[in-house]
């Protein structure tokens, strides 16, 4: 095992790797994963590592987990990679590719980062999982619960999407609906975990273990492009988790010397709520909350991120990165232009096409670049934006003659 134990971002302090913690105990500030890099250079080849079988797990080295016998998976991670020429004209750019993280497991992001949450609770012993979420998370913690023979317990915003709730209940969620936005559930739900009244293994926003999942997408990307990578990488953030973790998967190949550079990064945010681009834009180091202003884009419109907000911040500074924020029309034709290249998308995910189109426009993206955009979540957890835009005709076939007389008409 290369994982060495956690670091606190704020007062630097380390803990041992088999330690059962959220935050810093000294501090309260979030914990970093540390691995053996040197240890690691020597010992493990990036083709053979490419070689194994498919999955997060494949990169069990980089992920900081004591126990491979505790792992428990659906088989999450290498979602496929497309290139989109209608899209990349779309928006503007030479090479646009897409990440399709809508076929995860479970149909979400989420997936990449649970599995290891879901392990860490296995090698700690927990018997309930639980998380506060605008949906997607909510399914996945559900899903790797009922996968390691666990339970869960999940909050929720109110109005989060049918969809969403029904495969957690589906999976055997204890379902709990929240009257509040989603940094009100959070703030709600951070402060029940920490009273020390449940005995729950937190999967939420504080949990260190299952940040790292999310490295994966940069592995994935890199490998994806035998090992050069792109130039910039476009992900919608609500806290920002995948962003600040794809940029630490991205450095960490650097440091082992599996690739020679590093992406720039770009989040993509609802424009009716922000927070993580008005301060990036502002050029703040710690991120203001805002006030949530409506918008479809339900699985980002987190209005309070926090201090992960401020490692995503971070994340973008180092990366010489741009934020922006879109609206809901955007969001919507950047969907309706996914489904014309065969892809179902979420609008929180769409969200990343709408947003790069607006830096090439506004002449913040080099038109000439190559880029990806991560699409984080299926058309199918969101259905009821995509519903609203199609018209399904009340008109049926009764016989041949009749499919035979309409079918003349097309
Ligand atoms: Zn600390």
């Amino acid at each position: 095992m290369f994982f060495t134990g956690l670091r606190c971002v704020g007062c630097g302090e380390t803990h041992q790797p088999d330690r059962d913690l959220l935050l810093c105990p000294a501090c309260d500030n979030l914990l970093d994963a540390i691995y053996d890099y040197e240890g690691m250079r020597h010992r493990i080849d990036r083709d053979a590592v490419a070689a194994r079988p498919h999955g997060v797990w494949r990169w069990h080295e980089l992920l900081p987990i004591l126990d491979r016998d505790a792992i428990v998976t659906l088989g999450e991670g290498d979602t496929p990679i497309l290139r989109c020429n209608r899209l990349a004209e779309y928006a503007g750019v030479r090479e646009l590719w897409v990440k399709s993280d809508g076929s995860n497991p479970t149909g979400s992001l989420k997936d990449r980062s649970v599995t290891v949450a879901a392990t860490k609770a296995v090698e700690f012993g927990y018997s309930v999982l639980s998380c506060d979420s605008t949906g997607n998370k909510a399914s996945s913690v559900a899903a790797y619960a009922a996968r390691a023979g666990l339970s869960s317990v999940v909050f929720c915003p109110q109005d989060t999407p049918l969809p969403k709730v029904t495969q957690a209940v589906f999976f055997g969620a204890r379902l709990m609906r929240v009257d509040g936005h989603y940094s009100e559930v959070n703030a709600m739900y951070r402060r029940l975990i920490k009273s020390g009244e449940v005995k729950w293994y937190d999967c939420g926003t504080d949990n260190p273990f299952r940040y790292e999942g999310k490295k994966s997408y940069a592995y994935e990307i890199a490998q994806d492009f035998g090992w050069k990578v792109p130039d910039r990488v476009v992900l919608p953030v609500n806290g920002g988790m995948a962003l600040a973790k794809s940029w630490k998967g991205f450095k960490e190949l650097k440091e082992l010397g599996w690739i020679d550079r590093l992406p720039t990064l770009v989040a993509v945010q609802a424009a009716e709520c922000a927070p993580i681009v008005q301060s990036f834009l502002a050029g703040e180091q710690r991120v203001a909350p805002v006030k949530k202003g409506p918008t479809i884009s339900s699985a980002i419109a987190g209005a309070d991120p926090g201090l992960l907000g401020d490692r995503t911040l971070k994340a973008l500074y180092e990366s010489g990165g741009d934020a922006m924020g879109v609206s809901d029309d955007e969001a919507l034709r950047a969907m309706e232009m996914l489904g014309k290249e065969g892809l179902f998308v979420e609008p929180s995910g769409a969200v990343a096409i709408a947003g790069l189109r607006r830096l090439v426009a506004e002449k913040r993206v080099d038109p000439a670049e190559k880029v990806v955009c991560v699409l984080t979540g299926s058309g199918f957890k969101d259905i009821d934006p995509i519903a609203e835009r199609v018209v399904i005709g009340d008109a049926i076939i009764r016989n041949y003659d009749e499919m035979r007389a309409v079918s003349s008409t097309i």
